[in-house]
């Protein structure tokens, strides 16, 4: 890995043997062997699981190539999510081989307070340059508090949290630590919990807009994960959504209401459905055994109802739903997002909350008296590099 990034460095000063492209539309793992003239068996000699991973990588996101002086490919490197790329080497153009390989790079903690001048959505993406940011803010408290209302000039707002940066850029969406807006002299904030859930100061968990569970009574057999390491295969594995174990015929509820914009057979999915959401968010449901009558592309469905029914199509070692949810094409933790019944955290659960909650108050408190600036992100990219037309393509679709 090291050696290959030095080697395209090294590479690159020479000669511009390595191109920097876009992965076009349409565009599939398959066709790109095709088009480069390589082995097809380079996919079908992976295993369900790296064939899967391959299904993830999007139109619009980044990739690199190394070519020979016939012009032929020896190596590429394709992302796959922000955590994750494909690497690609052919020793000759009948023999190549593939892998997930980490995406290596450094994570920041960065905050700012700053005073309310227009509105938080506003300001806080004026002052950062980042509409995730600005994004993250009002969503986390959005069904609590009203800004319109409630905020007046000069009133405090104090983020903090986890930036990814790769080769000293800013990448991939920030990772919200705590939130805290004063307003009329009275404090709000939301935390990160261990669980990878949002909690007012309460205790109380933020709610989001998703069902916690589009299966009843299922077991989570397996977790999101952009990148995880398995030790026996000794292989770097992504798992971009939940698992949830149910017996064949178990019915799928939409886990939010939408549009459906994909209802119909795939390799790696089987039976997939599709559904947009507002703001950007489709949510995904895998190897269904079947689709409800009537769902089909166009179709609107409300939350909770039912969609299609839990089986093994495509590339499934069992009945499970593999569901996953993607905001502007990237596939995003769903924990992170849906609503939960248990409402607030008691007991241990709580006592180990309210651990962080002080920790998190401390380094609120410090950059208020601090009053530290924010960090402009002119440069911010996402890793996918999805421009702004293709990001609002994908929205309005
Ligand atoms: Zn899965």
């Amino acid at each position: 890995m090291k050696y290959f990034l030095l080697l395209l460095l090294h590479l690159s000063l020479f000669a511009a043997t390595v191109e920097y492209e876009r992965w076009p539309k349409g565009e599939t793992f398959l066709t790109f062997l095709e088009h480069e003239k390589l082995p097809q068996a380079t996919y079908y000699d992976l295993d369900k699981e790296d064939q899967k991973l391959t299904e993830e990588i999007r139109s619009g996101f980044n990739y690199q190539v190394l070519r020979d002086d016939n012009g032929s490919l020896t190596q590429a490197l394709i992302l796959v999510n922000d955590e994750l790329q494909l690497h690609l080497t052919c020793k000759s153009m009948k023999e190549c081989d593939v892998r997930a390989i980490p995406i290596i790079s450094t994570t920041k903690r960065e905050a700012f307070m700053l005073k309310i001048e227009n509105s938080p959505y506003y300001d806080i993406q004026k002052a950062t340059g980042s509409k995730s940011l600005a994004q993250i803010f009002v969503n986390g408290f959005k069904n609590s508090l009203n800004f319109r209302r409630d905020l007046r000039k000069g009133d405090k707002l104090v983020m903090i949290y986890d930036q990814k940066y790769r080769f000293g850029k800013p990448f991939s969406m920030p990772t919200l630590q705590v939130a805290m807006i004063e307003m009329r002299g009275k404090k709000h904030s939301i935390y990160l919990n261990s669980d990878e859930r949002y909690y007012d100061e309460k205790g109380r968990q933020v709610e989001g807009f998703l069902l916690a569970r589009p299966v009843k009574n299922a077991r989570i057999s397996s977790k999101f994960t952009k990148r995880r390491y398995h030790p026996i295969l000794k292989r770097y594995r992504a798992h971009l959504g939940i698992d949830y174990a149910a017996r064949r015929g178990t019915p799928i509820m939409a886990a939010g209401s939408g549009k459906v914009i994909f209802a119909g057979r795939t390799r790696g999915y089987g039976n997939l459905t599709k559904i947009r959401h507002s703001d950007g968010y489709v949510t995904l449901y895998a190897h269904q055994k079947s689709f409800r009558r009537g769902i089909k592309r166009g179709k609107y469905v409300k939350q909770g109802q039912i969609i299609g029914y839990v089986g093994t199509t495509g590339l499934s070692t069992g009945p499970h739903l593999h569901f996953g949810l993607y905001k502007n094409g990237r596939a995003i933790n769903p924990a992170r997002v849906v609503r939960v019944t248990t409402k607030k955290l008691s007991g241990k659960a709580r006592k180990a909350f309210l651990k962080i909650k002080k920790d998190l108050d401390a380094q609120v408190a410090f950059h208020v008296k601090a009053q530290t600036k924010a960090k402009r992100m002119d440069d911010y990219q996402y890793i996918y590099y999805l421009d702004r037309e293709e990001e609002k393509k994908e929205a309005t679709q």
